[in-house]
């Protein structure tokens, strides 16, 4: 479990931009530049400069040696490192972050007295951390090992839980073998990352910001109310896509529900005013809860003509998004933009990209902000048509790509991503970044949190994904990103699975040289529209994984088949197994995960029926008996997340 990071301060923290400071000194003569840097900056006496402690002048005496014929030139460098170093905008905020992560942060640095002198005062934000390393104090400088041991014991860090940040190769290669994990950053991919999270980098004036707001966030005119400090806490916060409202409490029932009830109930002849009053008072409520002068009575009216048409369902149920967005944008006094003029379907209800994208650009270009109702859309003949259930996540990220968004905000009702289902573990953390990779992984093993859809179109663009908290506004939630260099705080980044599969284990001797043997049995599986989830095998033996539902109504009949198919020893079936993923982009590179992960199964009196390791390294699948899924999922938990050993 990370627990520590350790920075580099040149060109990580600070710039050290001697380049810019030589051209912008002597612009017109590039050959003395090249002496003047081979004399200072690259020299060996610069990094024997790091690793002694020395007085100015000893330091400047030095470099002088090297080109006495630009003693001048060299002593108003070394007098004017102010001028060359200057501490990045993201810097300090990035610092805070990190600490309120619950990370200790230290610095490791080669620096030489002079330097530090002439710059203390820009320094200043090492305050802020917990600790860290000049190497002039120490007379020690990356990459010797020495100086990486002393940090460690001067703070009690456990190597194995720091991750070290460096511009060259060579010292987090050296923080490597002293047993860290570390990656090589660039300063641009740091501020980058920085912008991710929202951190002053001094460009958020111009990012572009996508914000969805899920029903829960929207369910009465309290939540509407921090929905506002939200949207108007960040100018970047341009574009809002509203859910329809959501439940106020479990016993409550979701706009959109009520709404697909109308329309069904007015189809069947039934009577549907309880359910569409309810409808318009929840509205109501929110209108007159914040103070608005508007009404929504003409479009109850128009809601209602539809109501019961055969090709009014989607329309109907998209109703709740559409008077949300009416609302919001009253609220905010921003614009509302009809998803039906820029979101486009065809006429079957299949989404249409190309268009959309043209549509959304065109349509809000020229608009500063506005708010876009999600869910629906329409076809060129004005049909409106809905995404699947949840679909709101799906028309912002669309947006998002649409307008290549610097961020696509999604407000829900928790912290983010959860490292483990909430329903088994007790207060699980939320984890702090994410691949797409990964969260497809765990979602795909039921850690739902987004609608599948809306990756792709800002995964396509590149642009990351912050789960957010209404109701938590300073929670920094989970951010999901194409790759990152951020790293996983325990190792594993999060762990969820599902219960319910069979396993079809079939033997049969020399079925290693039986050409095609694995194909014909898969056949069978592909013949009865039955999806398996994992196939390990062994030289004589392969076992098949489905879900236990859809193999049950088949079942004999696949048996049959098999048989016919291939020439079988012994055939078992085993259903009541439970498959859970662990997942992080992280086991990759560290030793011992899989040794850690059954020690813990082992110790919490768990047997693993099977064990499949992806081979992208990012999953291990484990399948465990049903009854033991909870325990397993907790020992898991505890052992990479709370540390315990198992
Ligand atoms: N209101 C729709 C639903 O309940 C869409 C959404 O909330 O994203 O599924």
């Amino acid at each position: 479990m990370v627990k520590a990071v350790v920075f580099d301060i040149g060109n990580v923290l600070m710039d050290f931009g001697w380049k810019a400071y030589l051209e912008k000194q002597w612009p017109d003569d590039p050959a003395m530049r090249e002496e003047l840097a081979n004399a200072t900056f690259l020299s060996e006496e610069w990094q024997e400069g790091d690793r002694r402690d020395m007085t100015a002048e000893e330091w400047t005496v030095r470099y002088i040696k090297n080109a006495p014929h630009l003693e001048k030139e060299i002593r108003q460098i070394c007098t004017h490192l102010r001028d060359i170093f200057s501490v990045y905008p993201y810097t300090r905020s990035w610092i805070r972050t990190m600490k309120k992560m619950g990370y200790r942060v230290y610095y490791l640095s080669n620096y030489a007295r002079t330097a530090f002198e002439q710059t203390e005062d820009m320094l200043d934000f090492t305050e802020e951390m917990d600790g860290g390393l000049f190497s002039y104090r120490e007379e020690l400088a990356k990459p010797n090992p020495d100086f990486y041991r002393l940090l460690c014991e001067r703070y009690d860090l456990d190597p194995k839980e720091v991750f070290f940040f460096d511009d060259l190769e060579e010292n987090v290669e050296a923080a490597r073998r002293a047993g860290m994990q570390g990656v090589c950053v660039t300063n641009d991919m740091m501020a980058r990352e920085m912008s991710w999270y929202g951190m002053a980098t001094g460009e958020e004036s111009v990012m572009l910001k996508v914000v969805k707001f899920g029903g829960s966030s929207l369910a009465d005119s309290g939540q509407f109310g921090k929905v506002k400090k939200i949207v108007e806490k960040e100018a970047s916060r341009r574009y809002v896509v509203p859910s329809a409202p959501g439940k106020r409490n479990k016993d409550d029932i979701k706009i959109t529900d009520l709404l697909y009830q109308c329309h069904d109930r007015a189809r069947r002849g039934y009577d549907y005013h309880e359910a569409f009053d309810t409808i318009k008072e929840r509205f109501d409520g929110i209108i007159s809860g914040l103070g608005l002068d508007i009404s929504l009575d003409d479009e109850y009216r128009e809601i209602e003509e539809h109501l019961g048409k055969p090709d009014a369902r989607d329309y109907t149920a998209s109703r709740g998004e559409y008077l949300n967005g009416k609302i919001l944008a009253a609220y905010l006094d921003i614009p509302f933009v009809d998803a039906a003029d820029i979101i486009c379907f065809d006429k079957n209800g299949v989404y249409q990209e190309k268009t959309t994208k043209e549509m959304v650009s065109a349509a809000l270009s020229n608009l500063k902000r506005a708010v876009i109702p999600g869910f629906y859309g329409a076809d060129r003949e004005g049909v409106i048509h809905t995404f699947s259930r949840g679909g709101s996540d799906v028309t912002g990220s669309i947006i998002s790509g649409a307008l290549g968004a610097d961020m696509y905000e999604n407000w829900t009702d928790v912290s983010g991503v959860l490292v483990a289902d909430p329903s088994i573990v007790d207060d699980p953390e939320p984890i702090s970044v994410i691949t797409y990779r990964e969260l497809r992984e765990l979602s795909y093993m039921g850690a739902a949190v987004l609608h599948e859809d809306a990756i792709f179109p800002v995964k396509e663009a590149g642009i990351p994904i912050n789960i957010r908290n209404t109701n938590r506004p300073s929670d920094p939630g989970t951010l999901i990103v194409e790759r990152t260099c951020w790293p996983s705080p325990h190792v594993i980044t999060g762990v969820a699975g599902k219960q319910d599969f069979v396993a079809v284990y079939i033997e049969k001797e020399r079925m290693n040289d039986i050409v095609g043997y694995c194909r014909s049995v898969l056949n069978v599986f592909a013949k009865h529209g039955l999806n398996i989830e994992h196939m390990p095998s062994g030289i004589d033996t392969m076992s098949v994984f489905i879900h236990r539902d859809e193999f049950l109504a088949k079942e004999q009949k696949v048996l049959a088949d098999i048989q016919t198919a291939v020439d079988i020893d012994h055939l078992e079936l085993e259903n009541d197994i439970a498959l859970i993923a662990v997942v992080g982009r992280g086991m990759r590179s560290v030793r011992g995960t899989a040794g850690r992960l059954f020690a813990s199964l082992a110790q919490a009196g768990v047997n693993i029926r099977m064990i499949d390791q992806g081979s992208s390294e990012l999953n291990i699948i484990i399948g465990v008996h049903n009854q033991d899924f909870d325990a397993a999922i907790r020992a898991i938990y505890n052992v990479f997340v709370n540390g315990k050993n198992s």
